[in-house]
């Protein structure tokens, strides 16, 4: 039987050594601040916010909430993007994706300061992480990373395959545990003989969005497996791995929900005390 990797329980330590941070941080002065961007009415996007502004309120970091109707124009998200730019108080902006479609995602998210781009999706924050440098990094790999750590997994010289290239997944996600010294394979959906390379995996990321897609035959005996995918189907909320039909072959994996997903809200409020502090940091050195 495989261990449970609980992120309930590990985001719950991120939160708490968060919460410890921002009342340093007040203690001289400055309360972490979120700007939210919200736009359009998706119930899904509505629910994410929902859940990422309780945590920063539990962490003690104060929420800017900016709501707009689904046909507000480029220019005037531009415009606002550019006063939390400017906004002393806001260290950290999150644009809730997906954006409806007459807007840029891409110009967005390159119109952010990338040191308050703390959903690291900024094209600086992965430039440095590709060179290894310090950065804001992506909540959901930076999170799976957190896991993998708070459980002792070893990453140095382990085979690891990650399914998915996306670039707010995938993508970092290969980088980091490249930069843990992992050998990493990235398969995608033209992948040849998917199930195959899978079983190679030492450690096995699947970041693909499709119910249930990672049966048995995917999973070497005794991998990590951590499931990033968040699928509604009728039978409820379900990852992207079989969960009962690969758990007994896995020496420890992700459950859906529980998993993944409690790590990437509490690694966006990390990054957003990680920015306040940097930026106290900056005032006092001045
Ligand atoms: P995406 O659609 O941008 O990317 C999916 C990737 O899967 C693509 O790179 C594609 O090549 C690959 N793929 C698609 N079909 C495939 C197949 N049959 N075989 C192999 N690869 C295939 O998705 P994303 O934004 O990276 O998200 C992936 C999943 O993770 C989704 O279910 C999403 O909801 C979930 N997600 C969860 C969290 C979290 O906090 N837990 C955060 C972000 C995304």
């Amino acid at each position: 039987m495989a261990r449970i990797i609980d992120g309930t329980e590990v985001a719950r330590t991120v939160l708490r050594d968060a919460t410890r941070r921002a009342a340093l941080l007040k203690e001289r002065g400055v309360t972490p601040g979120l700007a939210v961007v919200l736009v359009g009415d998706d119930p899904a996007s509505a629910t994410y916010v929902r859940m990422k502004e309780r945590d920063c309120a539990e962490a003690g970091v104060q929420t800017f909430d900016h709501r707009f109707p689904a046909d507000i124009s480029q220019t005037e998200l531009d415009a606002v993007i550019d006063r939390c730019n400017e906004d002393p108080d806001v260290h950290g902006i999150l644009v809730q994706m997906p954006l409806p479609g007459h807007l840029d995602a891409e110009a967005t998210i390159a119109r952010i300061d990338p040191d308050k781009d703390v959903d690291g999706f900024h094209p600086a924050n992965l430039g440095r992480l590709v060179r290894g440098l310090d950065a804001p990094r992506a909540c959901t790999p930076w999170g799976v990373m957190k896991m993998l750590e708070y459980y002792g997994v070893r990453i140095e010289g382990a085979d690891a395959v990650v399914i998915g290239r996306s670039t707010i997944v995938g993508k970092p996600m290969a980088l980091m545990l490249l930069e843990a010294n992992a050998t990493v394979t990235v398969c995608h959906s033209r992948t040849r003989d998917l199930a195959k390379v899978c079983r190679q995996a030492d450690i096995l990321i699947a970041a693909v969005g499709r119910p249930r897609m990672v049966t048995a035959e995917y999973v070497k005996p005794g991998a990590v497996v951590i499931d990033v995918g968040i699928n509604r189907t009728d039978a409820g909320l379900v990852g992207d791995v079989d969960f009962e039909a690969v758990e007994p072959l896995a020496s420890a994996i992700t459950p859906v929900p529980g998993g993944v997903g409690p790590m990437t809200r509490a690694m966006l409020v990390a990054n957003t005390i990680d920015s306040a502090t940097a930026a106290t940091s900056d005032v006092g050195g001045a």
